[in-house]
């Protein structure tokens, strides 16, 4: 059978009309939404924890990395605070002119001892160097240094932290720690200055994992870059006061974290600072956004590829079901109306073969299977049935005259009339055959029937169709009228008709245009 769902007018006529099509189409968009809404909220999830999990670890870390800075730097503080303690007890001139070997020792010590302590160094008011923990006193005045040009013009007597800068006596990067020494009478009389070197940092930053693209660096308060892991040097002792870290900072105080992208290199990073508790540095961790999400991205592509895989397993089987739906649909329907179809033919064969294709109304079949039923109702019941049989006077003649068809039409209107007198609804009104009709009275008796004959002849000549071959000038009829009476099963059907028939023949002979047989009602 030819597949006519494929006609696109069908296909939308059934999508439109059928409720199951349109409720499978809705199941299957349904559970493709429902799949895609749980797949996207998972993966959304999923990422949003991954950036949480990270954040806190960076957290963690720089808070890890402040603490461990903050007791660095304690302990070089400390040991500066002794060697101010000790040069201005032993007085200024005691350190230069007195026997110091003990105090360049102690430095010495110091030095050997704290890791991240680079040298000691004592400069007189002048910037001469006074004691350092170095084995030969440099020959360089250090008066230009930034750190001492504070202390020289800043009475304050706590520990300055200052830009980092190369070391004129070893050539390393290091990070300068001084106090200011005064004389007895609050004058300023030089500087102690522990420098720590950038090695130390580079050492201990390179033992954290912050991938390829993390980075950790140390700034002073004012954003000059300490140190910067990925080592580089060229970044040491910039300003980066205007990126967006310190921005952060500036906004957020001493501690936070945030989603940002670099000014140095344009990688967006998760960065995590904070700011050390004592001395005025701040130590930032990040990790790159691409990197905290990869594995975020390889599974949730994975798992995309997976439910687009599903969704379109879903459209292909649920559209094949929505199909087959509307084969279904559609062959009901055509077998449905094949059927409506089938019955209506079957009504119009029933009607035709019950019926005279001329005049329309009941052909001679239809009138012996009613002359069957009738008289056995008759019989059964004890009520009369009469038949009047009646037959157009010099048809043959008229048809000469007005050819056949006109007869035909003479036919048509000697029927219509015909059946318009029969005022029962069980009186039957058939065409017998040629010009000879008949009309089967149930239960109508003799007086009855004569009165229904002269009605039908009464009719055919009230039509006034010329008729020139007929004596009166018009069509008219002869008809014979035979009634069995109620009860009494002692004529046949044949009888009946037999019976009329003479009549009839008898009408004829009488001349026509007359009633023969039946009984004239008593009035
Ligand atoms: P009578 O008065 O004795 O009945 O005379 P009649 O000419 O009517 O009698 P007859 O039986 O000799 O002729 C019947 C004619 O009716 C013969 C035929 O030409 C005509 N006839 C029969 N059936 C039809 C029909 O269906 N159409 C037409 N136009 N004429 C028919
Ligand atoms: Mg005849
Ligand atoms: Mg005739």
């Amino acid at each position: 059978m030819p597949d006519k769902s494929a006609n696109p007018r069908i296909t939308r006529l059934n999508a439109e009309k059928r409720p199951a099509v349109r409720y499978a189409v809705l199941f299957v968009v349904a559970l493709c939404l429902l799949l895609l809404t749980i797949q996207s909220s998972d993966a959304w999830r999923a990422r949003e924890d991954r950036l949480r999990e990270v954040s806190i670890s960076t957290t963690n870390m720089s808070h890890a990395l402040a603490a461990q800075g903050e007791s660095a730097m304690r302990v070089v503080d400390t040991v500066l605070a002794g060697v101010v303690e000790r040069v201005e007890t032993e007085g200024m001139q005691g350190v230069v002119s007195g026997d110091n070997s003990r105090l360049h020792q102690h430095l010495k010590n110091m030095v050997a001892q704290v890791e991240e302590l680079h040298g000691l160094f004592v400069f007189g008011a002048d910037g001469s160097w006074l004691m350092t923990s170095l084995d030969r006193t440099p020959l360089h005045n250090n008066a230009d240094r930034g750190y001492f040009k504070y202390h020289a013009t800043h009475p304050d007597r706590g520990v300055h932290i200052g830009k980092p800068v190369r070391s004129r006596s070893t050539g390393d990067w290091v990070l300068p720690v001084s106090r200011r020494l005064e004389r007895p009478d609050g004058s300023f009389a030089g500087v102690a200055l522990g420098t720590i070197r950038i090695d130390y940092f580079s050492k201990l930053y390179e033992s954290f994992d912050v991938g390829r693209e993390g980075v950790i660096f140390l700034t002073l308060d004012d954003g000059t870059l300490v140190y910067r892991h990925p080592h580089s040097e060229k970044l040491i002792g910039t300003d980066i006061s205007g990126g967006p870290v310190y921005q952060m900072y500036r906004e957020k105080g001493p501690a936070g974290s945030a989603m940002l992208r670099s000014n140095i290199d344009n990688i967006e990073r998760l960065y995590s600072y904070r700011h050390l508790e004592t001395y005025p540095l701040i130590i930032a961790t990040a990790q790159s956004r691409d990197e905290i999400l990869r594995d975020w991205w390889h599974s949730t592509l994975t798992q995309a590829a997976i439910t687009v895989v599903a969704i379109v397993l879903l459209l292909v089987f649920g559209g094949r079901l929505v199909r087959q739906i509307m084969i279904r649909d559609h062959l009901e329907h055509e077998l449905v109306q094949a059927r409506e179809t089938l019955q209506q033919h079957n009504r119009e064969l029933a009607v035709l073969a019950d019926h005279d294709g001329l005049t329309g109304i009941a052909n001679r079949r239809r009138f012996e299977e009613a002359l069957q039923q009738e008289t056995a109702r008759a019989t059964r019941s004890g009520t009369p049935l009469s038949l009047v049989m009646f037959d157009v006077d010099y048809f043959k003649r008229f048809n000469d005259t007005y050819g056949h068809v006109e007869g035909d039409a003479c036919l048509r209107r000697v029927a219509d009339a015909f059946r318009g007198s029969l005022a029962r609804p069980a009186d039957l009104a058939a065409r017998y055959g040629g010009e000879e009709f008949v009309a089967l009275l149930p239960d109508t008796d003799a007086a009855g029937a004569r009165m229904v004959a002269e009605r039908i002849r009464a009719a055919v000549m009230a039509l006034q169709i010329p008729h020139a071959g007929n004596g009166p000038g018009i069509v008219t009829i002869s008809a014979g009228v035979h009634t069995l009476a109620g009860g009494i099963p002692a004529e046949s059907a044949a009888v009946l008709v037999e019976r009329a028939d003479v009549l009839l023949y008898q009408a004829k002979q009488s001349g026509r245009n007359q009633v023969c047989g039946g009984d004239y009602a008593v009035t």
